[in-house]
């Protein structure tokens, strides 16, 4: 039987060992913390063992098939629960829908979309008109890793509310990023198979559990040929003849046929200084998730995104008394102390849910994930490395990696299957992992 050692259990690097041990490789996967999941986890609330929390409400859309497929060898698929509606509210509480009517793609969303009232006319007329262009220039356009996703909403000449409450609302959550520091690329990925593709592509699956509960040991374990070595963080990687001889960890040293690293870019440089990373363009991109829990419910909205203010999305964890707030490409919230952070979000939830007028905060919890992505820039694709590196036997998986995939967890669970498909390759077996997108 052939083995693997793979490097990190985040979801890159479990999406490689469970599609590698159902193709009945011997894989050992080694997890620097005391738990999997990496950046999409949940552990207890510091200070309070009796409830867990997700580090951030982690969601997806119907198109991230390789997502749900992983999901599906652990066996885990139902508890990703899809939303059809999403919901915008503009500050003073007034709520707009979107969602599929009966059309076929890519006219789904004509009959919810018009009667958006946070838009007007001349808004969704530009924005239908970007649609098109997107449909027209998608798989065509040469420069759009070249521009910004704004040089190219002004190029169509789009309303500065479509841009504010439309564009930004969607896409600055979707690859955390600015309008004007993401690349054109990103933002066409997302219409493009979110939203035009298919008639159900745009549902937002959230997960039913805490995110932990998604990959849990046990479930890794029924795959069957996957040893989990959580605790346990590679240190060093010997190298002998220009091939990987092995891996040490806790002062043991571990052998395999083959090595697959899906350590984040940061780390790359101590743990692989013989590869000699370009890694001076990535840069990281902040979330901060805002827990708060109240002693009366807010709203029975499932989420909401909040228009015009700092915090972008809500979700409601528990009956409207405990709500999740996200803002992504936070950082105008680095700096900021947690209290005022805590109060900024109490006084942007009173303009949408006047019941916050009067509730009172029964716990509050704020986490800053200043590495949380890298920041998807125009230029930074073609420095994304591909899976194959100069040692035969080491293979590279992580968000990071070049998937065309803007910093998601579709992304990372990409990066595993090509990576794991290389191993498989190397080892003579041409496995194919990889679902092709749905467009
Ligand atoms: C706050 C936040 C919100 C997000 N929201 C969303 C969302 O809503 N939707 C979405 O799709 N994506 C979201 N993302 C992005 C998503 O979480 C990441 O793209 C994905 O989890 C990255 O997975 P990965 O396996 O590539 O990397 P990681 O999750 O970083 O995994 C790498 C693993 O390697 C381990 N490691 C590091 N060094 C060593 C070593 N020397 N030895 C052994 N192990 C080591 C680390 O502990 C880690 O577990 C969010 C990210 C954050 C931080």
């Amino acid at each position: 039987m052939p083995s693997a050692i793979v490097i990190g259990g985040g979801l890159a690097g479990l999406a490689s060992a469970a599609a590698l041990g159902q193709a009945g490789f011997q894989v050992h996967v080694f997890e620097a913390r005391g738990f999997l999941g990496g950046r999409a986890t949940s552990y207890p609330v510091p200070g309070d063992n009796s409830e867990v929390i997700d580090n951030c409400q982690h969601v997806l859309l119907r198109c991230c098939v390789n997502l749900m497929d992983f999901y599906g060898r652990l066996g885990v698929a139902d508890r990703i629960q899809f939303h059809k509606k999403f919901y915008f509210i503009e500050p003073g509480g007034r709520t707009s829908i979107l969602e599929a009517g009966a059309l076929p793609a890519p006219l789904h969303f004509t009959g919810s979309f018009w009667k958006l009232p946070f838009l007007g006319m001349s808004d969704k007329i530009g924005i239908a008109r970007a649609m098109w262009s997107i449909r027209r220039e998608h798989g065509r356009r040469r420069d759009l890793d070249r521009i910004t996703m704004l040089d190219w909403l002004r190029e169509k000449r789009q309303t500065e509310t479509a841009i504010g409450r439309f564009w930004n609302q969607v896409l600055v959550s979707a690859v955390n990023e600015d309008l004007d520091r993401m690349a054109a690329s990103h933002g066409f990925q997302v219409f493009w198979l979110g939203f035009l593709a298919r008639a159900n592509a745009y549902q937002m699956g959230i997960p039913s559990v805490p995110l932990g509960d998604l990959y849990s040991s046990e479930a890794l374990q029924r795959i069957g040929n996957v040893r989990l070595h959580l605790r346990e963080p590679v240190e060093q990687i010997v190298v002998e003849n220009g091939v990987i001889r092995g891996v040490l960890a806790a002062g043991e040293r571990h052998t395999a046929d083959y090595y697959i690293s899906t350590v984040p870019f940061e780390r790359m440089p101590a743990l692989f200084p013989q590869l000699q990373l370009d890694l001076a363009g990535f840069e990281h991109s902040p979330i901060t998730g805002i827990h708060l829990w109240f002693d009366r419910s807010l709203t029975q909205l499932p989420h909401a995104t909040l228009l015009d203010r700092t915090i972008q999305w809500m979700f409601n964890k528990s009956g409207g008394r405990y709500l999740q707030l996200v803002v992504s490409a936070s950082r105008s919230l680095a700096e900021m102390p947690r209290a005022e952070v805590i109060a900024m979000a109490m006084r942007d939830l009173a303009e949408f849910f006047p019941r916050a007028k009067e509730a009172k905060i029964e716990k509050a919890h704020v986490v800053k994930e200043i590495r949380a992505t890298f920041s998807a820039r125009p230029g930074l694709e073609q420095l994304r490395p591909a899976s194959a590196t100069k040692f035969p036997n080491l293979f590279l998986a992580g968000d990071w990696t070049r998937t065309g995939w803007p910093p998601i967890m579709e992304g990372a669970v990409r990066s595993g299957y090509l990576a794991a498909e290389a191993v498989s390759r190397s080892a003579g077996q041409e496995r194919e992992f990889l679902l092709p997108d749905i467009a």
